[in-house]
C-alpha cells in the first residue's frame, strides 16, 4: 500500500500547493458545504476507474491504484470554495498544474525527497495523465468550467465534452510512452 499512498498522498500536496498559489485571484469564495450526496459518491468512484485505466499502460498495478486515489483527491483545489478563501476554484484543472505538477513531481523522485520506487519520468506523466482523466470526467458534466489556463488566466472556461475521451486517451499514451521510453533506457543500462 505504500507507493499507492505516496503517489496520491504527495499529488494531493501538489494540487493543494498548486491552488495556494491562486491566492487573491479570486474574489473570496461564498462558502460552500460539500454535500455527500449519493451522486458525488457515484461522482468520485468514476474518477478512480478512469484515473486508474490511464494508469494501466505502466504495467504498474500500484501505479494504477495511486493514480485511482489521485484523480479523486485533486478536487482539494475546491478549498477555496468550501472554506470561503480567496482561491481560485479548480485551480488544479488546468494545463499549468500538469506543467508544473508534472516537472515537481519529476524533480521530487529525480531528488528523493521521498521514496517512489518509480522512474521519475514516468511519475511526472502520471501526474499529467491523472489531471487528464479527471477532465475527461468532469467535461462530460453538463456546463464543465474550469480555469484551464491557469496562471495566465484565472477565469473558468467551457471544456469541451465531445472531447472527453480524448483526453483519457492522451493520459493513457502519455504514461504508455514514458513506461516504453523507461524500458529502452534501462535495456541501454544493461
Ligand atoms: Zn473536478
Amino acid at each position: 500500500m505504500r507507493t499507492p499512498v505516496l503517489f496520491a498522498g504527495v499529488y494531493t500536496l501538489l494540487s493543494l500547493a498548486y491552488t495556494m498559489l491562486s491566492w487573491g485571484r479570486a474574489t473570496a469564495n461564498p462558502a460552500i458545504v460539500p454535500s455527500v450526496e449519493g451522486l458525488l459518491v457515484v461522482h468520485m468512484v468514476v474518477h478512480s476507474t478512469v484515473g486508474g485505466l490511464v494508469a494501466l499502460p505502466s504495467g504498474r498495478f500500484k501505479l494504477a491504484l495511486g493514480a485511482a486515489l489521485a484523480a479523486t483527491l485533486i478536487d482539494v483545489d475546491h478549498v477555496g470554495q468550501f472554506l470561503g478563501l480567496p482561491l481560485v476554484d479548480r485551480a488544479s484543472h488546468s494545463l499549468g498544474f500538469m506543467i508544473a505538477g508534472g516537472l515537481a513531481m519529476v524533480a521530487l523522485v529525480r531528488w528523493r525527497y521521498f521514496k517512489l520506487e518509480v522512474p521519475p519520468l514516468l511519475a511526472g506523466a502520471l501526474v499529467v495523465a491523472v489531471v487528464l482523466a479527471h477532465i475527461s470526467v468532469d467535461s462530460a458534466l453538463p456546463e464543465a468550467h474550469m480555469p484551464f489556463w491557469m496562471p495566465v488566466s484565472s477565469e473558468p472556461v467551457a471544456i469541451r465534452s465531445s472531447l472527453s475521451l480524448v483526453y483519457a486517451t492522451v493520459g493513457g499514451l502519455l504514461v504508455w510512452g514514458a513506461t516504453l521510453a523507461e524500458q529502452r533506457a534501462r535495456r541501454k543500462r544493461a
